[in-house]
């Protein structure tokens, strides 16, 4: 049977992997990946009427207005049948959590937070390129294509966003630190609240997230579930 709908946020500073890992969540645990930056980033690609608001305060490194960005989140999580969902880049700052609190109702939120080391996230992100036929990640450090600044499977030219050039990186994470990382004390005292070593690889942390979703799902059968039953969902 269906258990109710399941959260999980992912925290941690830009690098720390959460889109990755949330991937992985999605691949292997069938939530529903949210990414809060990659709706925004297509509103831009497609020039809507959001994207042109979000465009510049993207480029610039810093967070767009809250109820931009808390609309979104609504929208996917309450918007058709409830899913287990994953989200990536939300919340960033308080007001963003307690909105979310808000709309959780009683559900449990399942918080983890990816820890990784400074000088790693700045080469993780400056090192960072995509390819602009097929989305795939490269990085220059790490993972270099074959040949520079070409996709190894389509033959495409590679691109860095212009958020991970290092004036916006560092302004980035000035950001997470001032606003984002306060939330680790908002979150620490609950239960499902845990932290991850993201400076390990991509396997070993979603390893690691693995064991994690186990426990939150052992808590949740404990209470006989957070909510009322199959149709529990989040609130408006
Ligand atoms: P990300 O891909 O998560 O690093 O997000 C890229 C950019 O999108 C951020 O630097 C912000 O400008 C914007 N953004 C994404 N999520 C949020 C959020 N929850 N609140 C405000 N701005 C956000």
């Amino acid at each position: 049977m269906k258990q109710e709908q399941r959260i999980v946020v992912l925290l941690g500073a830009p690098g720390a992997g959460k889109g990755t890992q949330a991937r992985e969540i999605s691949r292997k645990h069938g939530f529903t990946h949210v990414s809060t930056g990659d709706i925004l980033r297509d509103a831009v690609h497609r020039g809507s009427e959001l994207g042109q608001k979000v465009q510049k305060i993207m480029e610039a490194g810093e967070l767009v207005p809250d109820d931009l960005v808390s609309n979104i989140v609504r929208e996917r999580l309450l918007d058709g049948t409830p899913e287990d969902t994953v989200l990536d880049g939300y919340p960033r700052n308080r007001a963003q959590a307690e909105f979310l609190d808000a709309s959780a109702g009683d559900l449990a939120i399942c918080v983890i937070d990816i820890r990784v080391d400074e000088e790693q996230l700045i080469k993780r992100l400056s090192g960072r390129r995509h390819c602009t036929e097929c989305g795939r990640i490269y990085n220059i450090y790490f993972s270099p294509p074959e040949e520079q600044g070409i996709c190894d499977a389509c033959k495409a030219p590679l691109i860095q966003r212009k958020d991970d050039q290092e004036a916006v990186i560092r302004e980035r994470l000035r950001v997470y630190r001032r606003q984002t990382e306060p939330l680790l004390d908002f979150y620490a005292s609950r239960e499902n609240f845990f932290s991850v070593n993201g400076n390990t690889s991509v396997e070993s942390v979603s390893r690691e997230i693995d064991r994690i979703l186990q426990k939150f799902d052992g808590s949740n059968a404990s209470k006989g579930g957070s909510g009322t039953g199959p149709s529990t969902r989040l609130r408006s």
